[in-house]
């Protein structure tokens, strides 16, 4: 080991940025590999029209940087990708990554990480950090005779934007939060739309205010902005309901059930197109897109929603589940992603040999969301059981960062590999299997549902999240001795 710690991180998305930033400023010596051309993840890659955040922006920012810029409460993707930027160049973060440098291996060998890029560089740390997102590798289904369309087909995240779509029919297959934006942008555009929808979703309906010059103003000023900010939280209890509804049974769930019934009754007229709308499954069990209009645009003329399961493509269109044919020119696949893929296909082996995909093989898992055992010194960020669908990722990963420095003071001080051990790890993932009958995550098939039936997410409060990290458990770690070679 160095005499401070070597850290090599993997991926420059929102954690990757945020983890670079704690540990430059700890001292520790980072690189950080990117395989795209700029930071920001998620937010450089998604870009189709309609993309916005999903939760008040002034809560998806960090603490160390603060923004009064943003357009609107739910500002647009674009801001995001620009505040990352911004924070990547304000808080010196460029100079560390190598931009264009995919990781294609990463191997724990006589005491150090290997991580081997897929130009064929090796790189030595005595730590290595993955942050590689978990909703990066898009999900194409396979339907009969997709191959034969001769329009232009594109998943959400790959979005074609030499394309005009002037004059054209685009179907838009999904009805995730991507899909519910994206026809909602396209439709408010006047274009012709057909929202193919199998499984109708429950839709928060929030309206999304410009964010006034006043109030923007007012931001920059911590003592008011901070008032602004008690008041966005006051007023997302009052709109969503506090955050144990998900957790656990009881009125709370019963009330939010009954909100979202009422904006149908109020959004949708029509009560046959407002019984196809309503959906079978419990509320809650599958991340809620969040919409000011969507009901709205989807009662435009030049809207048209298509119910059920799709039938088969044709070279000019698609034919739903009764027959009927649909003439498009665009298929929008706003699909998801294979959100257990996490940093595969990277390949990983850790101590003794072991693989990342035998680890996994059947379920992903983690300790903390944090370490694998068997993996010394190799820390995820994001990774199975963080707490994406409650928590803000900024407060999650200022929570998963903050624990991490603390252990690698103890690995630095001690000069010892660390890794969580098998029994903490299945201790931990035992305390969460046995909370998750209760919440409502494992009440229908979602993206957290992993090959072996577990929803892979925290289904514990927010508070508890970062209550975890309190004590540092060093109990539940084993240690990885250097070969004696080493030593000398
Ligand atoms: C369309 C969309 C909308 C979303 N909206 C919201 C929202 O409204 N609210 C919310 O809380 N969350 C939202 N999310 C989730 C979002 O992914 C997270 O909030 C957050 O941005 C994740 O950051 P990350 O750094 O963990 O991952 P990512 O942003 O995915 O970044 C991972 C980075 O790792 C890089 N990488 C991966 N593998 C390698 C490799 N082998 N070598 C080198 N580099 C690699 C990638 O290129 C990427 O830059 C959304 C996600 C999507 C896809």
């Amino acid at each position: 080991m160095s005499a401070r710690l070597r850290i090599g991180i993997i991926g420059a998305g929102m954690a990757g940025l945020y983890a670079a930033y704690r540990l430059k400023e700890s001292g520790y010596e980072v690189v950080v590999f990117e395989k795209n051309s700029d930071v920001g993840g998620t937010w450089l890659q998604n870009d189709y029209p309609g993309l916005h955040v999903d939760v008040i922006t002034r809560s998806y920012e960090f603490a160390e940087m603060r923004s009064s810029t943003w357009s609107k409460r739910y500002a647009p993707g674009v801001e995001i990708g620009a505040y990352l930027k911004s924070f990547a160049r304000r808080k010196g973060l460029y100079p560390l990554i190598r931009f264009g440098s995919e990781v294609a291996e990463a191997s724990w060998h006589d005491g150090v990480w290997q991580i081997v890029t897929t130009d064929g560089e090796t790189h030595v740390f005595d730590v290595a950090m993955v942050a590689t997102g978990f909703l990066r590798v898009p999900k194409m289904p396979r339907i009969e005779g997709m191959d034969d369309f001769r329009g232009t087909a594109f998943h959400s995240s790959r979005w074609d934007h030499s394309l005009s779509f002037t004059g054209k029919r685009v179907g838009v297959i999904g009805t995730g939060s991507s899909g519910i934006q994206i026809v909602s942008e396209l439709g408010k555009r006047g274009h012709d739309v057909v929202h193919f929808i199998r499984t109708p979703q429950w839709i928060q309906i929030k309206e999304n205010p410009s964010i006034s010059w006043l109030e923007k103003l007012l931001l920059r000023i911590p003592a008011l902005a901070k008032y602004w900010d008690t008041r966005m939280a006051r007023l997302r209890v009052k709109t969503d309901g506090p955050e144990t509804w998900r957790l656990e049974p009881g009125p709370d769930r019963d009330a939010a059930n009954q909100r979202f019934l009422d904006v149908l009754e109020q959004e949708i007229p029509d009560p046959a197109l407002r019984r196809k709308l309503t959906p079978a499954e419990p509320l809650g069990c599958k991340r809620i897109p969040k919409s000011p209009d969507y009901y709205r645009v989807l009662q435009r003329p030049n809207v048209q929603p298509v119910f059920g399961p799709l039938g088969h493509i044709e070279h000019d269109g698609v034919v739903d589940g009764t027959g009927v044919k649909h003439t498009l020119d665009v298929i929008v696949f706003a699909t998801g992603f294979d959100t257990h893929a996490y940093m595969r296909p990277m390949r990983i082996t850790g101590a003794n040999g072991v693989t990342l995909d035998e680890l996994w093989q059947g379920a992903v898992f983690s300790y903390r969301g944090v370490g694998l055992p068997q993996m010394p010194n190799l820390f995820l960020l994001n990774g199975p059981f963080a707490p994406i669908n409650s928590l803000a990722i900024p407060l999650c990963l200022r929570d998963e960062v903050g624990y991490l420095l603390r252990l690698l003071a103890v690995i630095e001080r001690d000069r010892t590999p660390i890794a969580p051990t098998r029994a903490a790890t299945d201790r931990f993932v035992d305390t969460i299997r046995e909370k998750l009958p209760q919440t409502t995550y494992s009440l229908c098939d979602n993206w957290y549902t992993d090959a072996s039936g577990t929803q892979v997410i925290w289904p514990f409060t927010r508070a508890e999240h970062g209550r975890q990290y309190d004590e540092l458990n060093l109990d539940d770690f084993e240690t990885f001795g250097l070969p004696v070679e080493a030593l000398s």
